[in-house]
Order: structure tokens, then sequence, then C-alpha cells
């Protein structure tokens, strides 16, 4: 699964510790209940910026090295504490595009994550931001995500983010809908709106994308909200009255 900056963070830039926590409370349930968990989360560079005060104009480079070096140490200090209450033993996995590429680093990724899971480890995965080369970068998250459900052949992906699903028009206007069902063969394209979060990278488009390739690949996808209280429980005990959409796999 991953979530997205804007289900991890405040407002006001810090991590949302109550909803960090509410999520590693369905996440040990989710373990309890026998599903093997992939984290993927972002957060670091929303959180690392209001870390430090700079007293001069970073680029956008110079501003994701930084914060992601600072937010991610905040983030996975986080996890771990929230994770300890649960005994559930955490690693921390950052990667990059370029750990996809060759087959020899692809293997390489897939065995380090079979062996976190084999031992019972929670993988929490970020794109190393820090030093990433930006023409190299994942477009966001959601793209990593899609790529690591793939590589473990995983059963299912949630994207868990700031709204209930993909919408047939704009989600602020009165009559718009959460699609349920997206079939391998329904065209939705037309719904995508380019609006963003303004904290993460992704949007709808991506998840979009994402969505769409990793159903491809025989793997459900679902986008839900991840500021709904028992959100993880409720998709898996409840579907049907859980608002979200499905892509359906192929
Ligand atoms: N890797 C980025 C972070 O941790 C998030 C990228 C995204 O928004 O998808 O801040």
């Amino acid at each position: 699964m991953k979530v997205g900056s804007n289900v991890l963070t405040t407002d006001k830039g810090k991590l949302d510790i109550t909803r960090m926590s509410a999520l590693v409370d369905q996440i040990a349930w989710l373990r309890q209940s026998g599903y093997d968990v992939v984290l993927v989360s972002s957060g670091a560079v929303a959180c690392g910026r209001k870390e430090l005060e700079v007293d001069h104009l970073l680029d956008s480079v110079e501003q994701r090295q930084l914060f992601s070096a600072m937010g991610q140490v905040k983030l996975i200090n986080l996890y771990y504490d929230l994770f300890r209450e649960y005994n559930i033993h955490i690693g921390q996995v950052l990667t990059t595009k370029e750990n996809f590429q060759s087959e020899r680093s692809y293997q390489n990724q897939r065995a380090c994550m079979e062996v976190m899971l084999e031992n019972d480890v929670l993988p929490i995965v970020n794109e190393n931001d820090t030093v990433s080369i930006e023409e190299l970068m994942f477009t966001d998250n959601d793209e990593l995500s899609g790529l690591i459900a793939k590589m473990i052949g995983a059963q299912m992906l949630v994207l868990l983010t700031g709204v209930d699903g993909l919408y047939n028009g704009d989600p602020s206007e009165p009559g718009s809908e959460v699609i349920r069902w997206v079939g391998p063969n329904d065209d939705v394209s037309r719904y995508i709106l380019p609006t963003k979060s303004n904290v993460g990278r992704g949007g709808m488009t991506s998840k979009f994308n994402t969505a769409l390739s990793v159903a491809k690949a025989g793997i459900r996808v679902i986008i839900a909200n991840g500021n709904r209280d028992g959100i993880l429980p409720a998709l898996i005990e409840n579907p049907s009255e859980t608002i979200h959409t499905e892509f359906m796999p192929s």
C-alpha cells in the first residue's frame, strides 16, 4: 500500500501523529489477519520543510535534497516508535528508479523485499530523494508503489490519498460521485482532473496511470481515502459499504 503526503502531514507541514498512529493500528490489524504488507510512504519532503529556517533561496533540487534528508529521519523514527508498540519490526528501503532498470538491480531489489517479508519485517519504502537525479526520478510514489506491487506479485495495491476515490466530475461540485469500479475496458480517462494536493508530487492522473498499468498486470488496485477512520479493515471486511474506487485486474 501507498500513503500520500497529504494523509501523513498536517496543513502546517508537521507529521500528523494521530493519523499515522491510526494507520499503524490498521496495518497491524492487516498483519494479524494474515496479510503481508509493504508500505510505500511519502511525507519526507513535506515534513522536512518545517524543520529548518533557511535564510536564503534554495532551488527546487536543493530543497528536495535537504528536506527529504531531514524529513525521512523524522518519518521513519515515528514509524519505528509506533510499530514497536505492536512488536512489529520495520526496515527502511530508500530506492531510486535506476534500481528497477537493469535486470541485476531489479533482482537485487526484489531479493531485498523478499528477505524482509520472509523474516516478518515490514518494509517501509520511499524514493531516495536525497540522491535521486531529477531527470531519472519516479514521477512520484504512486509510480514507485506500482512498480513494487508488480515486482513482488502483490495481490492488491491500495493507494491511500486525501479523497475517496476517482470521481466522475470535480469532487467539490455537488452531484459528483466516486466511480466504484473500473473494468479493463472502461474508458474513464475523461474524468481525470489534473489537480494535485500542494504537498506531494502525485495527483489523480498519476494514480490513474499507475492503477491502469498495475491492474493490467493482474493486480487489484484500490484508491481510497486515508483520512477516513478504519479505512483498511473496512475495505477488507465490508468493501461494498466502503466508498473507494477499484480497478479490476485483467
Ligand atoms: N518521496 C516524496 C517524499 O517522501 C514524495 C513523492 C510523492 O509525493 O509522491 O516526500
